[in-house]
């Protein structure tokens, strides 16, 4: 831990910020009016439903968007709630680490993934975001702070058990103490293209059953549908090897877009390989 407790920052903060930010938190939970309806004033938001407006407040969250610790022995960090998954990739990576699972949106954050039931490359081996989750402080309706675990009360196993796909309702998470995987400095892409959708359905159940295809690891598993003869998995394998890496962030060239990189003409079970950095990939 001893890593962990000096590295403070602009994205890592430490406990004592968090707990700055947790007051300021209660403190306009405090405000607002009998009868008014609760919600997260964030600038942020990935919903796909329209939200009514409302007069009230919201609560304070921007004393809660940083990471408070990572402890790089244990492979954890703890994670204010609403961190965007763009900050604690940043925060994690220069200790050789990554979230178990990061979706796609950099905007996304890890408590709203683990309470929207968010999924990525990795969940076929990893599981969903809140399968990562080792501890949770969530602040509820009463107003008090519950720090939910596994191995807690039967009313903090609930609240475990019940965020996922709460979206809120139950609480909101104030800070995720989280297991992270270790990574290579680069991933390195096979794009496979299939003509059938029955194909590649069964291409990505085998892959999830043995993590592996066409004698190469699969670490990270996505793809994409263009039509129903053509489609394509992105297969990631981790990787330490030195190369030359593709650049798809619009810095170097703003023609390059990566959804175009992985289309080529080739026959069913043809494949076109590129590499990207980790946080690219990520
Ligand atoms: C275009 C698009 C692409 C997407 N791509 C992906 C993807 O690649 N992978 C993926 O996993 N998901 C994806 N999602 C879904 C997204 O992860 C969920 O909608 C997630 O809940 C959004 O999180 P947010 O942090 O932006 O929260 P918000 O959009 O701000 O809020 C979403 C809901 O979560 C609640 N909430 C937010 N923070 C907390 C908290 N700390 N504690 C409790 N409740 C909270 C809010 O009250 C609200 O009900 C995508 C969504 C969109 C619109």
């Amino acid at each position: 831990m001893g890593i962990a407790a000096r590295l403070t920052g602009p994205l890592i903060v430490g406990p004592e910020r968090h707990a700055e930010g947790v007051r300021r938190l209660l403190a306009s939970f405090a405000a607002v009016p009998p009868g008014e309806p609760v919600r997260l004033a964030k600038k942020t938001s990935n919903l796909f439903r329209p939200r009514a407006s409302s007069s009230s407040p919201g609560l304070d969250t921007t004393g809660l968007t940083r990471v408070v610790s990572v402890d790089p022995d244990a492979r954890t960090a703890d994670v204010q709630g609403m961190c965007t998954y763009e900050d604690l990739v940043d925060a994690t990576l220069p200790f050789g680490l990554m979230p178990y699972v990061v979706p796609q949106l950099k905007t996304i954050t890890l408590g709203g993934a683990v309470t929207g039931l968010g999924i990525e490359s990795t969940s076929f081996r990893l599981g969903l975001p809140h399968e990562s989750v080792l501890e949770m402080d969530v602040l509820t309706g009463t107003g008090e702070i519950v720090t939910a675990r596994p191995d807690g009360t039967d009313r903090e196993r609930a609240l475990l058990r019940g965020f996922p796909n709460s979206y809120g309702s139950l609480g909101y998470a104030v800070r995720l103490r989280i297991a992270l995987e270790p990574v290579a400095r680069y991933v390195g892409l096979r794009h496979v293209r299939f003509d059938s959708l029955t194909a590649l359905q069964e291409a990505v159940a085998r892959i999830a059953e043995e993590r592996i295809y066409d004698d190469e690891e699969v670490d990270f598993l996505d793809g994409v549908v263009f039509s129903a003869d053509e489609s394509y998995l992105c297969l990631g394998r981790r990787t330490d090897e030195p190369g030359p890496v593709s650049d798809y962030s619009g810095v170097t060239d703003k023609q390059a877009v990566f959804y175009r990189s992985i289309r080529h003409g080739g026959p069913a079970g043809s494949v076109v390989r590129d590499r990207l950095t980790i946080r690219d990939y990520l």
